[in-house]
């Protein structure tokens, strides 16, 4: 695979997974998820063991929690 289609190919885990094919996190394998916006969360594709993670496009507003969206639990 060429190296300069990561991009391309990261964009394309989020529509895979929106519509529902179970892609596998590149970095452990788990089954990535669809995490829906609710209670200020933002609608995110998400690794159930929190290694890798997508966010789905948000408002400039957003950005702030976008950042906060590094802590830990
Ligand atoms: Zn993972």
């Amino acid at each position: 695979m060429n190296p300069s289609d990561n991009n391309d190919l990261e964009q394309d885990i989020d529509v895979r997974v929106i519509r529902g094919d179970k892609v596998p996190c590149p970095i452990c394998g788990q089954i990535l998820i669809y995490q829906q916006a609710e209670d200020g969360k933002h609608p995110a594709i998400i690794c159930p063991n929190e290694d890798y993670s997508v966010l789905l496009e948000v408002k400039q507003n957003d950005i702030l929690e976008k950042l906060g969206l590094r802590k830990k639990r």
